[in-house]
């Protein structure tokens, strides 16, 4: 196993991410689909194929190639493909209606559309045309799978000229677009870099370090739109020479058989996600022993989903990142307790440089809450052709706004707080959702919960609770008591809603917009 420094250092000299597979051992495993397998020698000759006929057809640097796709094969041909000719990879979700592609194709502005034909009785074609309605639109080809995808490549039509534009330094040093994922706000194109996937993918790797001469396997299962797929799932693990299982979309069921049956070692994913793994009848802890690390991402898990995945003997990690920083920039310690699983994102990973602000521009003393920070080589160049909102996503010095509230505690660990935009102020005081949530979760009756504000005449704000039950009976008293016992009085909701289940984002979060829209006509407990 390479030591951390080697590994960043040999992937921070590489110039484009479809290096990796030719730095991977020609004859090792690099991917895997539906009993289909792949070395690094055979995937890289299809990558160099599919990079002559689109570069045959006049796909030149900087151009956009969009590829609409579940997790295949023919997502990662194609991202490695536009890379090895300089053009910039977008994906786009089978799950988006025709006017999100319209929004995607507008903003960034494809000269070239890939998509799968179809999937579960889906047909995407249709999807483009009605997006054509509304704007001239670029061409669009369709595949089967693989091997139709190589041949429509090959009789792909020469392209038709592009509109001039001006040489874009940002966009040149761009692998791929990826569409913010609207969390909080509008969904804006990232454009982030090939040395800021390849350090943040080298870190990643070094986190999931499977003892040699065993080599990093894990599921790619995340949408192809999603830096969680491109960075953490697939680059995260052929930087270092592992290799990725497709699965076309997840299902708790699917997800945990595939983890046994192909022996994936390192498994990582959203924390809703590991709520129905471990809430699944199949979740058989000793048939999956083989796990080395369990790395729970882009979200905060619970302790009940902690315990649940401890018992598979495997490393467990948190991270935290978002998509303007190619994903992860902190990581928990090896061996960190469920507290610390439970409560912070770790620490800064010191490749990165990151820090906690002030609003007056100073670094934050310990326990105090400030924005996490982000500059260098991991932060993302912009969002495509539009200067207004990169601007406003720095500081005047040039640090990267996240948005998102924390504070380092007196060991070393940065406590989440919540995003800035979700802080709720209510009657004077500053409440942090995160902090209400930890306690919710700690009842036993309690599956899932989302703190939200919501308009209240006295307070401007009050904090409200969305929660999925485990015991239907629960009375509101049961859950007021637990938040008193814990909680200040201004921080304890004032009600709690009961939802069936929550609404996911195609990345596998919850949609805390879309909850916080739908809280008022929830049922409250009485
Ligand atoms: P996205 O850009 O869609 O990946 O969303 C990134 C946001 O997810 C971050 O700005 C955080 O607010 C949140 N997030 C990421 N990782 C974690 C984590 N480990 N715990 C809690 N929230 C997280």
């Amino acid at each position: 196993m390479p030591t951390t420094d080697t590994l960043v250092d040999s992937l921070s000299s590489l110039q484009r991410i479809d290096q990796v597979l030719q730095r991977g051992d020609p004859r090792a495993p690099c991917a895997s689909f539906e009993g289909r397998h792949w070395t690094y020698g055979a995937f890289n000759a299809l990558v160099d194929t599919a990079a002559q006929a689109l570069a045959a057809a006049g796909l030149r640097a900087g151009d956009r190639l969009a590829l609409l796709s579940t997790p295949r094969p023919e997502y990662l041909l194609l991202l490695m493909a536009a890379s090895r000719i300089g053009a910039v990879y977008l994906g786009l979700n089978p799950r988006h209606t025709a006017a999100e592609i319209a929004q995607a194709l507008r903003r960034a502005r494809p000269r070239l559309v890939l998509t799968l034909r179809r999937f579960e009785g889906q047909e995407f074609l249709p999807l483009f045309h009605l997006a054509a309605a509304q704007q001239p639109a670029p061409p669009v080809c369709a595949f089967d799978d693989l091997d139709s995808c190589l041949v429509a490549l090959g009789s792909l039509p020469t392209l038709p000229p592009a509109a001039p534009s001006t040489p874009d330094a940002a966009l040149a040093r761009t692998a791929a677009i990826v569409f913010t994922s609207g969390t909080t706000g509008q969904p804006k194109p990232a454009m982030l870099t090939h040395a800021g996937l390849l350090l943040a993918a080298a870190v990643q790797h070094l986190r999931l370090n499977p003892p040699a001469p065993a080599r990093a396997r894990l599921l790619c299962h995340l949408p192809i739109n999603h830096v969680g797929c491109l960075m953490n799932l697939t680059l995260g693990a052929l930087a270092g020479g592992g290799s990725v299982v497709f699965q076309q979309r997840f299902s708790a069921a699917h997800t945990l058989q595939l983890l046994v049956d192909e022996g994936i070692n390192c498994w990582l994913q959203a924390p809703a996600m590991f709520h129905a793994c471990v809430d699944h009848p199949d979740f058989n802890p000793r048939a999956l022993s083989h796990l080395h690390s369990v790395c729970i991402g882009g979200g905060a898990p619970s302790a009940r989903v902690i315990q649940a995945l401890r018992s598979t003997g495997a490393g467990l990690f948190v991270e935290y990142g978002q998509t303007e920083t190619c994903s992860s920039g902190a990581y928990s310690d090896p061996g960190a307790s469920d507290e610390v699983l439970t409560h912070c994102v770790g620490r800064f990973d010191p490749h990165f440089d990151l820090r906690i602000a002030h609003p007056d521009g100073r670094t934050c003393a310990d326990g105090e809450v400030g924005e996490i920070q982000a500059r260098g080589a991991l932060v993302f160049a912009g969002y495509f052709d539009d200067a207004d909102a990169t601007r406003a996503a720095f500081t005047p010095d040039g640090w990267l706004h996240t948005g998102d509230l924390a504070e380092r505690r007196a060991d070393g660990c940065i406590l989440l707080r919540g995003r800035l935009k979700e802080m709720i102020k209510s009657g004077g005081y500053n409440v942090y959702p995160r902090e209400v949530e930890l306690v919710l979760e700690g009842h036993p009756a309690v599956g899932q919960v989302v703190v939200v504000g919501l308009p209240d005449d006295r307070y401007g704000e009050a904090v409200h609770a969305v929660l999925t039950l485990r015991a239907p009976a629960t009375r509101r008293s049961d859950l007021l008591d637990c938040c008193r016992a814990s909680l200040a009085n201004y921080k304890v909701p004032k009600s709690f809603r009961v939802i069936d289940s929550f609404a996911l984002l195609p990345n596998g979060k919850i949609d805390r917009v879309g909850t916080r829209a739908a809280a008022s006509s929830l049922p409250a407990l009485d």
